[in-house]
């Protein structure tokens, strides 16, 4: 998939082709159709709020549930989510 990603505080997000882990026991993957950037993500961006970098900014996302890892049984591939 691609994303913006921040390889660091203060530098420009490039769009890059990353890779997704399947997921994993009690986690969903999300085809994320939108995604709000917070303050939090605008500082860390600039570089004034330290976070492990590279990394995909963005954490008030809504989407379409892709797959779904095992032991999650509220949720299935098509349903609606956000986080
Ligand atoms: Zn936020």
């Amino acid at each position: 998939m691609r994303a913006a990603v921040l390889e660091a505080g203060g530098s420009p997000m490039k769009i890059d082709v990353i890779q997704i882990e399947d997921p994993g026991p009690g986690q969903i993957r999300v085809a994320v159709k939108y995604c709000g950037c917070c303050h939090s993500d605008l500082s860390i961006a600039e570089g004034s709020f330290p976070a492990p970098t590279p990394i995909v900014l963005g954490h008030e996302a809504s989407g379409i549930v892709d797959e779904v890892g095992a032991g999650v049984e509220n949720l299935a591939p098509g349903d609606t989510t956000w986080c």
